[in-house]
């Protein structure tokens, strides 16, 4: 397996990921409209923005963790077992950092 190129496969993802938080932040920090007709549907769409960042926050976390593998020359390695991932694990999730069992 070419750490390298899943390397820079996993920073193209991370920057992706960053830049839609960011998106997700400036929304936020434009503020809720005057218009109260709309607020149920601002409130319910604040729920999703949230619930992404969420979601995006935990993958890069997991991301990084599978950076600091890589350079650590453990990429594939299952935290929890130690046991090898397999490689078609990786290659649908290139940041995993748990065998199929651990996960
Ligand atoms: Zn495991």
């Amino acid at each position: 397996m070419d750490t390298k190129q899943i390397k820079n496969k996993l920073l193209a993802q991370r920057a992706e990921l960053l830049r839609r938080v960011a998106a997700i932040k400036a929304d936020f920090a434009q503020g809720k409209p005057a218009d109260f007709s709309e607020q149920t549907t601002e409130s319910e769409n604040d729920d999703v923005l949230r619930s992404l960042r969420l979601e995006a926050e935990t993958e890069i976390r997991q991301i990084n963790r599978a950076l600091e593998q890589i350079d650590a020359g453990e990429y594939g390695t299952c935290e929890r077992c130690g046991d090898a991932i397999p490689a078609g694990r990786l290659e649908a999730i290139p940041e995993a950092t748990l065998c199929t069992r651990c996960a």
